[in-house]
C-alpha cells in the first residue's frame, strides 16, 4: 500500500474530522439521476417535483430507508402529490405579513422566529416552510444582521428562536458570530436553536460545534424526530454530546399520515427520545401549507392518538398536542376531553382507561 493511501478521507476518523460533516452535505442526493441511482424512483416523476421544491438527502438519512414508501422514504423522496396540491397557501400561517423585517417573524410580544439560513441537510417532504427553503437568494449575512438590530430595538424580545432552513447548516464561525451578538444584547434572555440536524446529519453535531453553543447558555435546542427508526446510534451520540454540553433537549414531532400517525409508532419514538435525553416539547398536527397535503390527517385522529399516550407512557414522554391557526393567530394546544360533564358541585372525568370519576368541585 503506498503510504499517502493513509490520507485518503476513508481513512479519517470522523471524531478527529470536524469537517466531515460537510464532505457529507456535498455528497447528499440533490437530483433525479442521483435519486434514481438508490432508489426505484422514475426520475422524471422526481425531476418535476424538484424544479418547484428541492431535494436534498444526505448518505446517512438515505441508509435509514429500508423499502419503498416506508415512514423515512416518505419524508424525504418527494412525492408527485406535492406538485399537484395547489388548493392550500404557501405561506398559509401568514408568516410573511407578520415579519417586521426579512426572515425575522414577530408575532408573539416576547419572542420571535429568526430565520437565519435557508439550507437543510435533508429537505423534508413535510416542511411547513417549503415555500422558502433550500433557495439561496432568500436568506444572507445582510438579513441576518437586520435581524441582528431588530432584535436590538426591540427591548420587549426576550426568546430568540433560530430557525430556518436549519441554523446548524451555518459555518462553526457564523454561527459562533451569531449567537455572541445576540448574547450581547441585554434583553435577550434565552436562545432556542431549531434544527433537525441531530437527526438527518447527526454527524454535524462535532466537539467543536458543541464547545461554541455551550459558551452562550441559557441555550436550548429543539430538535424534530418523527420516526422510531430515526434513533440510531449516531443521533443518540449526537444528543448525548448535546446534552453533555448542558444543552436542554427539546423535540418537535410533526403528525404524519403515514409516518406516525399510529399509537405503537408514536409510543416507541416518545420513550426512544426520551431515553436519548431529548424531551418531546410539541406534536405538531400538520399544517395547512401547500404540497403537503397528502400528510394531513383529521384533528380527531390527533386527539385520539393524545389519549392513547396517557398512561402507556411516561408524563415526562408526553408532548403538547398543537395546532397552529392560519392567518397568523399563533398555536393552540389541544387536548382529548376528559372532562364528561361538570356542574358547581363536582365533575365527571374520565381517566386513561377510560373509566369515569368525580371528582368534587
Ligand atoms: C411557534 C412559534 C413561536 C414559538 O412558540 P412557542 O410556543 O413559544 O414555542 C414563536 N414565533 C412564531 C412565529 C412561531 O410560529
Ligand atoms: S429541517 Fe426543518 S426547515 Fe428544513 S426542510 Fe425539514 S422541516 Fe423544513
Amino acid at each position: 500500500m503506498a503510504p499517502d493511501a493513509l490520507c485518503t478521507p476513508s481513512n479519517h476518523h470522523p471524531a478527529d474530522d470536524s469537517d466531515s460533516w460537510q464532505r457529507m452535505i456535498a455528497d447528499s442526493i440533490t437530483t433525479a439521476e442521483g435519486l434514481a441511482a438508490h432508489l426505484p424512483v422514475d426520475p422524471d416523476r422526481i425531476r418535476t417535483v424538484i424544479q418547484r421544491y428541492p431535494m436534498r438527502i444526505t448518505p446517512y438519512y438515505l441508509a435509514l430507508i429500508r423499502q419503498q414508501q416506508d415512514p423515512i422514504w416518505r419524508q424525504a423522496v418527494p412525492d408527485p402529490a406535492e406538485i399537484r396540491d395547489t388548493d392550500l397557501a404557501a405561506d398559509g400561517l401568514g408568516e410573511e405579513p407578520q415579519s417586521p423585517v426579512p426572515n425575522l417573524t414577530h408575532r408573539y410580544p416576547d419572542r420571535v422566529l429568526f430565520a437565519v439560513s435557508s439550507q437543510c441537510a435533508v429537505y423534508c417532504r413535510h416542511c411547513m416552510r417549503k415555500r422558502k427553503v433550500g433557495r439561496p437568494a432568500g436568506i444572507t449575512a445582510a438579513t441576518r444582521r437586520e435581524g441582528v438590530a431588530y432584535i436590538r430595538h426591540h427591548t420587549a424580545v426576550r426568546d430568540v428562536i433560530l430557525s430556518g432552513g436549519d441554523p446548524l447548516m451555518l459555518a462553526d464561525d457564523v454561527i459562533a458570530a451569531l449567537l455572541a451578538e445576540l448574547r450581547a444584547i441585554a434583553h435577550v434572555e434565552t436562545i432556542r436553536i431549531h434544527s433537525r440536524i441531530p437527526c438527518t446529519l447527526p454527524q454535524r453535531i462535532t466537539p467543536t460545534l458543541v464547545g461554541i453553543l455551550r459558551r452562550f447558555h441559557p441555550l436550548f435546542l429543539n430538535t424534530h424526530f418523527n420516526h422510531p427508526a430515526e434513533l440510531t446510534p449516531a443521533a443518540a451520540q449526537a444528543c448525548a454530546a448535546l446534552a453533555d454540553g448542558g444543552i436542554p433537549l427539546g423535540c418537535q414531532t410533526v403528525l404524519l399520515k403515514g409516518v406516525n400517525d399510529h399509537p405503537t409508532v408514536m409510543q416507541s419514538l416518545l420513550r426512544g427520545l426520551l431515553k436519548m435525553r431529548v424531551k418531546p416539547y410539541y406534536l405538531h398536527h400538520p399544517d395547512p401549507i401547500r404540497g403537503t397535503a397528502h400528510f394531513r390527517l383529521p384533528v380527531r385522529k390527533g386527539l385520539e392518538l393524545m389519549r392513547s399516550l396517557r398512561g402507556a407512557v411516561s408524563g415526562m414522554a408526553i408532548p403538547q398536542y398543537m395546532i397552529d391557526l392560519p392567518g397568523g393567530g399563533g398555536k393552540v394546544p389541544l387536548l382529548p376531553d376528559y372532562v364528561q360533564s361538570a356542574d358547581q358541585n363536582r365533575m365527571r372525568v374520565s381517566n386513561y382507561r377510560g373509566e369515569v370519576y368525580e371528582y368534587p368541585g
